[in-house]
C-alpha cells in the first residue's frame, strides 16, 4: 500500500473511535467462567476440617494446606517439604523475598542486603515489568542481560556473576518468558544451575509463572532446575515461584515460593512475625477443585480453547500485513501470555502513541525494561489475552496500519 493510501486508512480508523485495550496480560472474562466452580466448592462447615484435623476457618497452617502442597509439588517436580503455599499472588511472595533478604540477609549469617554499599540485580530484557519495578523500589542497581534464542546470555551472566559482587540477584520467567515467549533451553538451564557466584547470597528468582501454560501442541518443555542444582549442590541459590493466577482466578489464586529446606526454614523464621497462617479456605477451594496435577492439564486446555484463537489471530494478521516491512519480527511462542513484537531502532515509542490516539492502548514502550527504558526504543509487548475475538481483530488492523505507517520510507 502506498503512504497516501496508509495514511487515509489511519485517519480513517482514528475517526472511528475505537476503544481497544491490548495493555495487559489479564485473562478474558471468558476463561475467568470456566473456573466459577470455585465459587460454591465448600458449601459446608464440616468441609472445611481437613483429614489431619486442621479447620481451614481457622488460624495457623503458616505453609499452607498439605493437599496444595502436593499440588505445586506436582506442578514443580519438587517434594512437599521445599514449598511454602502462599496467598493469591506470586509478586508478593517476590517482593517478601527480596524485602527479607533486604532487612535480614538472605540466608543464616550473612548480611542483610540493604548493608550492602550496593545491590545490583541482572535483568534479562526484555523482561516482566512488574520484577523490574521490585528491584527500582528497593534501590537496587539494574543490569541489563540480553536474550540469545534459548534464554539470556549465559556468558554474560557467568562472568558478571563471578566477577562482580554486588550481583545479588537475577529475574528469570524461564517457561514462555514474558514477553518474548522464549523457554530457556537444557543447556541454559544447566549453565544457570551451575552457577558460580562471587556473592555467596546470590539468588536466582526462577518465577515459573507460565509453568503449565502450552497453547499448542507439542508445547515447551523445561528442565527442572532444581534437580539440577542439587546436582551441583547449589539449590540454595534458588528461589522458584509460581501461582495459580492464570489457572483459576488472576485476583484470587493461590501463589507457591519453593525452595531448598533450609530456605524455606529461614524464610518461615520470618514470615511467622507476618502472618498467623495465609487464607487457607481458598487454598481449600483450590484443592477441591484441582486434586492433582491431571485436573490442571484439563483446566489448563480450557484455557488453551479460549486464549488459542487469539494467539494465531495475532500471528496471522503479522504474517499477512508485517512479514515485508523491513526489520520487524515477532516471537511465536507456544504458550503463555505473550507475543513481543520488534520494530526497527526509535520505532516502538512512535507507534504506541500513534495507535493510542487511534483508540488502542498498548503496554507502554519500553515497559518490559528496567526504568522503563528500551535502550534502542524497539519493542512491544503484545497481550492478546483480554479483548474479545472482534475486539482484538480490530485492534490488529490498527496496530498493523500503525507499524506499516511508522516504518514507511515516506514517514517523517
Ligand atoms: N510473574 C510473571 C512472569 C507474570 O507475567 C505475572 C503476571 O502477569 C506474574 C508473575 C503475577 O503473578 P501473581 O498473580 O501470582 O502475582
Amino acid at each position: 500500500m502506498d503512504f497516501v493510501a496508509l495514511k487515509n486508512k489511519y485517519e480513517k480508523i482514528k475517526s472511528e473511535s475505537r476503544k481497544l485495550d491490548m495493555s495487559r496480560g489479564k485473562p478474558a472474562p471468558s476463561q475467568l467462567d470456566t473456573v466459577n466452580e470455585l465459587l460454591f466448592a465448600i458449601s459446608s462447615g464440616d468441609e472445611c476440617i481437613l483429614p489431619s484435623g486442621v479447620d481451614c476457618r481457622n488460624y495457623g497452617g503458616i505453609d499452607g494446606i498439605p493437599q496444595m502442597k502436593s499440588l505445586f509439588a506436582q506442578i514443580l517436580g519438587m517434594e512437599e517439604k521445599e514449598i511454602i503455599v502462599g496467598g493469591n499472588s506470586s509478586l508478593t511472595m517476590m517482593y517478601d523475598t527480596v524485602a527479607r533478604a533486604m532487612f535480614f540477609g538472605a540466608c543464616e549469617g550473612s548480611k542483610p542486603w540493604s548493608k550492602c554499599e550496593k545491590i545490583s540485580f541482572l535483568c534479562p530484557v526484555p523482561g516482566y515489568d512488574r520484577h523490574f519495578a521490585i528491584s527500582e523500589a528497593f534501590g537496587m542497581n539494574m543490569i541489563n542481560v540480553p536474550y540469545k534464542e534459548d534464554g539470556p546470555d549465559m556468558d554474560f551472566i557467568e562472568k558478571a556473576v563471578a566477577e562482580d559482587e554486588s550481583i545479588k540477584g537475577i529475574w528469570c520467567v524461564p517457561k514462555y518468558s514474558n514477553p518474548t515467549g522464549i523457554t530457556y533451553s537444557d543447556e541454559v538451564v544447566r549453565r544457570f544451575a551451575a552457577l558460580k557466584p562471587k556473592a555467596k547470597d546470590f539468588r536466582v528468582f526462577w518465577d515459573n509463572a507460565y509453568v503449565v501454560h502450552d497453547l499448542f501442541d507439542g508445547g515447551d518443555s523445561l528442565l527442572n532446575v532444581f534437580d539440577e542444582a542439587k546436582k551441583q549442590g547449589n539449590e540454595d541459590m534458588f528461589y522458584i515461584f509460581a501461582s495459580t493466577s492464570k489457572i483459576s482466578f488472576a485476583g484470587s489464586g493461590i501463589a507457591v515460593f519453593a525452595s531448598s529446606k533450609k530456605n524455606v526454614d529461614h524464610a518461615l523464621s520470618y514470615m511467622k512475625y507476618q502472618t498467623i497462617g495465609p487464607d487457607k479456605m481458598n487454598q481449600l477451594r483450590h484443592a477441591k477443585l484441582f486434586p492433582n496435577i491431571d485436573s490442571i492439564m484439563v483446566q489448563m486446555e480450557k484455557h488453551a480453547e479460549l486464549i488459542r484463537p487469539k494467539f494465531l489471530a495475532v500471528l496471522e494478521a503479522f504474517e499477512k500485513e508485517l512479514s515485508d516491512v523491513e526489520g520487524v519480527w515477532w516471537s511465536k511462542p507456544k504458550g503463555g501470555y505473550f507475543i513481543s513484537l520488534n520494530l526497527p531502532k526509535g520505532k516502538a515509542k512512535l507507534v504506541v502513541s500513534l495507535a493510542k490516539e487511534a483508540g488502542l492502548a498498548l503496554t507502554p514502550a519500553g515497559a518490559s525494561f528496567p526504568y522503563g527504558k528500551d535502550p534502542d526504543d524497539t519493542n512491544i509487548r503484545i497481550s492478546p489475552t483480554y479483548p474479545t475475538l472482534d475486539e482484538l481483530k480490530q485492534a490488529l488492523e490498527l496496530l498493523c496500519t500503525v507499524v506499516k505507517l511508522v516504518c514507511h520510507k515516506d514517514f517523517e
